[in-house]
């Protein structure tokens, strides 16, 4: 089949080179020049594992172009699909103007039936507006259909070839027949493709995003109590996580969620919530705790050096949202770096893929190390802001040596309370005691 995927950042460039992998010829169209020159030389613009090995490998056999005109990229496909931004606007809502942009102009150019897919996450009723802005100039007949990406950055890869489910949102047979035959690689082990209508598509994504940021709000509220009451919540937990009905995964309590979709898509949500004038009391609390929990570390650190930060020099490992990516919108390292400095110290980090997307935005305000080690030169105490694989098996006799203090901040959990203690670290994380140095 052939395929057009307009907008190729972290989902476009993903959902590109996945259906290329199975077979289909695919354009992917992006508006920046740069990245398109980049993406047609051969070199990827995004870290995400085992996307390069595909990449490199449909180009090389002709199933994997790249253009910065929407025209020559869609006149062929069957399927169009959209993977442009939707950032909050000003008052929180989705922005839609990059895809109504884009639909508008495809229903100038478009002269045979298309199938317009929404990959973006988007809010109840774009299908329709999406409709709207394209029939305004359209002279052939098409469809438009809801399909929520649900991959995480990260297992990118993975989460597309293996997906637990694919939601797809439609009314029509036509769009229908073309999806399944489009989807069936995808799902060969018997997970489910879901057809439902395009308003259901759509809030299925927001409901999964603001569930799970729920989970995860819920057990740092639960690790903000602990602190409080004595008890550790690795135990709690282990102890709610047995339950089948509650579950293991996304019970990691931390230092708040970050990331370019769970902080926009709450966010979002509670504004549709509004604009339906319901009060969806939860995702307010849930915003309101995210934005505390990010710089939970801070009186930590500040209570420990005396409410004296000034001139303190302070290791950060991690900047990215989350491990295995190179992504750091809404990162929590970035707020507990605008703190720190404002505070007075200075900051040396090192991150294994994110360090050059922050150096774009702090510039020289704090410096970049070459290694996890090379960071905790004459610091006075190590933070820890992302659980890089990395990080959580560290030679500790290192770490000694090369720090002044024996002193960990650590966001992330990642470091038993007992092998602190034995080895003599002031260590504090979040929701576990405070281990103090005797
Ligand atoms: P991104 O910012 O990484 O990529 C968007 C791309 O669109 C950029 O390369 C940009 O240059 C391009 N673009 C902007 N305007 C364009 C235009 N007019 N024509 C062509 N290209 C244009 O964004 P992303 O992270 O890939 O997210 C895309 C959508 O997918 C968002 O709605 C997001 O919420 C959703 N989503 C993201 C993830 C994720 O993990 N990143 C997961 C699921 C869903």
């Amino acid at each position: 089949m052939k395929i057009a995927v307009v907008g190729t950042g972290y989902v476009g460039l993903v959902t590109g080179t996945c259906f290329a992998e199975t077979g289909n010829n695919v354009t992917c169209v992006d508006i920046d020049k740069s990245k398109v020159e980049k993406l047609s030389s051969g070199q990827i613009t995004i870290y995400e594992p085992g996307l390069e090995k595909l990449f490199l490998r449909n180009q090389k056999e002709g199933r994997l172009t790249f253009t910065t005109s929407l025209d020559e990229g869609v006149k062929d496909a069957a399927i169009i699909f959209l993977a442009l931004p939707t950032p909050p606007g000003e008052d929180g809502s989705a922005d839609l103007k990059y895809i109504l942009g884009v639909a508008s102009d495809l229903g100038k150019i478009l002269t045979s039936y298309k199938v317009i897919v929404d990959k973006s996450t988007v809010p109840v009723g774009t299908a329709d507006k999406v409709h709207a802005a394209i029939a305004k100039n359209a002279k052939t007949e098409f469809d438009v259909v809801s399909n929520p990406e649900f991959l995480r950055e990260g297992v990118a890869v993975d989460d597309f070839m293996k997906p637990d489910r694919v939601v797809i949102g439609t009314t029509s047979d036509r769009a229908k027949k073309l999806m399944n035959d489009l989807y069936a690689p995808f799902v060969r082990q018997g997970n489910p493709i879901l057809f439902m209508d395009e308003k259901s598509a759509e809030l299925t994504k927001y409901a999964a995003n603001s569930f799970l940021a729920t989970k995860i709000t819920f057990m740092n509220e639960i690790a903000q109590l602990c602190e409080r009451l004595g008890a550790d919540v690795d135990m709690v937990r282990r102890g709610i996580g047995s339950d089948e009905r509650i579950g293991k995964r996304f019970l990691f309590p931390g230092i708040g969620y970050g990331g370019s979709c769970f902080p926009k898509d709450v966010q979002a949500l509670a504004k549709s919530s509004k604009e339906a004038k319901y009060d969806f009391k939860i995702l307010d609390a849930v915003m309101d705790v995210n934005e505390k929990q990010k710089l939970h570390l801070l009186p930590k650190i500040k209570s420990y050096f005396n409410n004296n930060l000034k001139g303190k020099k302070i290791a950060l490992w991690g900047l990215a949202f989350k491990p295995n990516t190179d992504d750091i919108r809404e990162a929590p390292a970035l707020y507990i770096i605008d703190e720190l400095l404002a505070a007075g110290a200075t900051i040396t980090t090192f991150d294994p893929e994110a360090m050059n997307n922050v150096k774009q935005i702090v510039g020289d305000k704090i410096t970049f190390a070459k290694s996890q080690y090379d960071a905790l030169i004459d610091a006075d105490a190590l933070v820890i802001a992302t659980e890089w694989s990395e990080f959580r098996t560290p030679e500790f006799e290192k770490i000694t040596s090369l720090l002044k203090n024996k002193v960990i901040f650590d966001g992330r959990n990642l470091f038993d309370l007992s092998l602190m203690q034995e080895l003599g670290f002031h260590y504090e994380s979040v929701g576990r005691k405070a281990i103090t140095k005797a």
